[in-house]
């Protein structure tokens, strides 16, 4: 049984704007697939669907076989709880340390007046600091989130998607704003979270090279609608 499924996925924003159109899709457990596409193909659309931060219009989103269209209330949040999200901006919350903006990613495991307070468990603390070193920054625990640079921004977000321990990493064009340099320390780190612990990573990219050199599989969208679909293996230059 495959990890995720789209089955005839079309999602058409209230304007009229065709975001998807018929997608059928199926991910696996434990792969790195890459979403490439011009700006405005659907990729960052086909990736919110995943978590329901967008609804889509019709068909059908399976994980694990279940349906996740309909799901409200604690079953939703269980939903986005087991999804990383990373996103090109980051999402940090600027002036709070390195360490907050981590162990925000446990926050769901709490009841909200705890996480208000800011209170986490030693154990959380460890796991925070852990992810932290595994991402090369276990020296800027306390540095505020808006003193490091772009890269080190984005290895902080990784972290903190880390913490959830989700099944899913959802990764939206991370490093259309880092240098080349950076760019290949995000995506290593990702591939880490994808080899050492078997997270599914969907990762929106510009770079058909980039996707080349880190995907199990790449697909193609344009105009919302999936036009390639192929395992590394088979992708050649021509493509
Ligand atoms: P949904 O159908 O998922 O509820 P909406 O159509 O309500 O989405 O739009 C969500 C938000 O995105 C709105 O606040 C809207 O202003 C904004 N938005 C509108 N057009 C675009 C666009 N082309 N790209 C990104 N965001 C947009
Ligand atoms: P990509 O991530 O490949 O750049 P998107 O998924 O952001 O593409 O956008 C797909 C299409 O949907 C584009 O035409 C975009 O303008 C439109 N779109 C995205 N978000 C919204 C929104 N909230 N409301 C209306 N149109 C949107």
């Amino acid at each position: 049984q495959p990890l995720i499924e789209f089955n005839h996925v079309s999602k058409i924003y209230k304007n009229g704007t065709v975001g998807l159109k018929d997608i059928n899709l199926t991910i696996p457990q434990g792969e790195f697939l890459v979403v490439v596409g011009l700006s405005g193909a659907g990729k960052s659309t086909l990736l919110r669907t995943i978590n329901r931060m967008h609804d889509i219009t019709s068909g059908d989103i399976l994980i694990e076989g279940q349906s996740i269209i309909h799901l409200q209330g604690k079953k939703l949040r269980q939903l986005r709880r087991s999804i990383g999200m990373i996103f090109q901006n980051f999402n940090l919350v600027k002036r709070s340390s390195v360490q907050r903006n981590v162990l925000s990613g446990r926050i769901g495991y709490y009841g909200t007046w705890r996480s208000i307070l800011g209170l986490f468990s030693k154990e959380d603390k460890q796991k925070a600091a852990h992810a932290l070193k595994r991402v090369g920054l276990a020296e800027k625990l306390y540095t505020r989130a808006d003193q490091l640079s772009g890269g080190q921004q984005q290895r902080v977000a990784i972290a903190r998607a880390f913490m959830q321990d989700p099944k899913i990493i959802l990764a939206d064009e991370p490093i259309a704003s880092l240098d080349p340099l950076t760019t290949e320390s995000v995506m290593n780190d990702l591939k880490k979270l994808n080899e050492e612990f078997n997270m599914t990573v969907i990762v929106n990219l510009h770079s058909v090279p980039l996707a080349q050199k880190y995907a199990d599989r790449i697909i193609g969208l344009r105009a919302g609608e999936l036009v390639y679909d192929q395992p590394i293996a088979n992708v050649t230059d021509a493509d």
